[in-house]
């Protein structure tokens, strides 16, 4: 085991493979990607996160669109070794014990990284206490502030009790594991045998922190009434520090993460400017977020790549040659990832959606402001723009929050819309969002739809996933497509002169033209230019907004 100079990557969710259900959404398979990242580029870093032993949860639709919610069972055994190491942590004055089980990720020269994923289900605890690592984002607040304090504070005395005594930089990667902080500051006042905490202590351990907000909204950040943390967490002389830890009444764990970090940074550029205002007085920075290239090209791209790029594995900037690729070739591999997309569809959903009709794919968390059904507002227009223009089909995915009625009803909105197309076009939702299902669609559309209100798009992954199959983006002006958006050369914006995207008559009018005048007739008559834009997607957009970029960004401006 390498223990020295390590990157601890901290986040409540890690996804992994589909079949752990131990993510939710981007912020999961963002950590994941991230981990295969720094596995192939010999990174020396740590995972650790929370074992999820309920998963987030199985979604079913019936015929209207209600979403219900299922816990997810799956056999733990299956995909990680349980370690012997056991720590404790206190929670409302219980000592509850954690142990951990590592999964390793293997990189692309064999380079192994750990992550190690907290479990309280031991028969020495309390009934309530075994469920604490059970759901990812279920329960009240003070379920989750139990959950963060396994993951902060549990999750650091975890990696010392495995023998990682010189971490020289702790990730948070979004605030649900700030509670570190609160260790690492422990830590100082012991080692210096005193109870109080000084600004040398704030300095040390700031100096070795590092934090990544995701969230470019007030409401989406994690706080807890002081209360709550009394009663949960326990009185610590550390909360005198007004300054680092209590902003009117509550501890905010965005301000904790700031408070105690020598580099913070949003996730796309735009996405440091809004939080740079979010967070008056504090400098935040921006790396623009990617996507783990080997693991989210469809395996005709992997062939296709693997000819004609060799190499692409290790070095994902060289997909910039993918230009020279003969267009023929990549048309032909397009067509086999959308095949094996509809074969799916088909089978799961019996819609009998066509290989030879424009599909927009639209996949992601169903909540209002994402606008999945932007595109079905007037259902006429649609309609006219398919039978005059050319055919179209559209797949939808994506769960809702099973507190989110705003998000629950958007589904049922497209179900409706769904019945009012038939038969002029076809539109699918499929069932259960995940890594799967999102590998799938991302590679097998021809055209990835993104409709969010800016600026509330903090960056957005499943558009680069799009772009390294070849698929081009039709999007909002928001998140990381600012930044790879090249009219008609990697895709396209929806918006009133591409800047407008947040009046929703605008943006609607906005994509029905851009469908009618742009996309749908060089989908149709002229292949040989559609074909160029999706390679551009792929050597512009593919070779830059990946994790192998943004790990080495992580490194230079963040790790050391
Ligand atoms: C990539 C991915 C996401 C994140 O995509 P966004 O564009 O940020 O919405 C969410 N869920 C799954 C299952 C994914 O694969």
């Amino acid at each position: 085991m390498n223990t020295h100079d390590t990157i601890a990557y901290f986040s409540m969710e890690i996804g992994l493979e589909p079949a752990m259900p131990t993510y939710s959404g981007g912020l999961g398979v963002l950590a994941g990607d991230t981990i295969r990242a720094a596995a192939d580029l010999k990174i020396p870093l740590v995972g650790v996160t929370l074992l999820h032993r309920k998963g987030y949860f199985y979604q079913r639709l019936d015929a209207q669109g209600w979403q219900s919610e299922e816990p997810v069972e799956w056999v733990v055994e299956d995909f990680l070794t349980e370690l012997p190491a056991r720590v404790t942590v206190t929670i409302e004055g219980r000592r509850v014990q954690v142990r951990c089980w590592r999964y390793t990720v293997t990189g692309v020269s064999g380079f192994p990284v750990p992550v190690y994923f907290l479990d309280t289900d031991l028969p020495d605890n309390t009934e309530w206490d075994r469920t604490l690592t059970h759901f990812l984002y279920g329960g009240d607040q003070r379920y989750r502030l139990s959950q963060e304090i396994i993951l902060g504070i549990g999750g650091v005395r975890m990696l010392r009790a495995l023998g990682y005594s010189s971490i020289i930089r702790f990730h948070m990667n979004e605030g649900h594991s700030s509670l570190l902080t609160l260790e690492l500051l422990d830590e100082e006042v012991r080692a210096a045998g005193r109870q109080t905490v000084t600004d040398d202590d704030i300095a040390a351990v700031r100096q070795r922190c590092v934090f990544t907000t995701h969230t470019p909204v007030p409401a989406g950040h994690d706080q807890f009434p002081l209360e709550l943390v009394d009663r949960v967490l326990g009185r610590r002389e550390v909360f005198d520090r007004r300054d680092v830890f209590c902003c009117e009444g509550l501890l905010n764990m965005t301000y904790l993460g700031l408070n105690l970090s020598h580099y913070v940074n949003g996730v796309a550029k735009k996405h440091g400017e809004v939080s740079s205002h979010l967070f008056a007085g504090y400098v935040i920075d921006s790396i623009t977020n990617g996507v783990h290239a080997a693991t989210w090209v469809s395996s005709p791209f992997q062939a296709l790549y693997d000819r004609y790029i060799p190499g692409w594995k290790q070095d994902n900037f060289s997909l910039r040659y993918a230009l020279s690729i003969p267009k023929p070739h990549v048309w032909q591999a397009h067509l086999q990832a959308k095949r094996h997309l509809l074969e799916y569809v088909n089978r799961e959903t019996n819609a009998g959606l066509d290989v030879d009709v424009c599909t927009l794919g639209f996949a992601r968390r169903a909540t209002v402001y994402k606008r999945a059904d932007l595109l079905l507002t007037d259902i006429e227009r649609l309609r006219h723009i398919a039978a005059h223009t050319g055919p179209l089909q559209i797949i939808y995915a994506g769960k809702a929050h099973p507190q989110d009625q705003g998000g629950k009803e958007v589904i049922r909105r497209i179900f409706q819309a769904k019945e009012r197309l038939k038969p002029d076009i076809k539109v699918v939702y499929l069932q259960n969002y995940d890594m799967a299902v999102g590998k799938l669609m991302t590679a097998g559309v021809d055209v990835w739809l993104n409709t969010p209100q800016p600026p509330l798009e903090a960056s957005g992954t499943s558009g680069m996933k799009a772009a390294l199959n070849g698929v081009p983006s039709l999007s909002v002006l928001d998140g990381w497509w600012i930044e790879g958006w090249i009219e008609g050369v990697t895709g396209w914006a929806i918006g009133e002169d591409g800047r407008d995207g947040s009046e929703r008559s605008k943006v609607v009018a906005s994509l029905y033209d851009k469908l009618e005048h742009v996309v749908l007739p060089l989908f149709y008559r002229e292949r040989e230019r559609f074909l160029e834009v999706m390679l551009h997607a792929i050597a512009l957009n593919g070779s830059f907004f990946n994790t192998h970029r943004m790990m080495q960004q992580y490194v230079l401006k963040a790790y050391f």
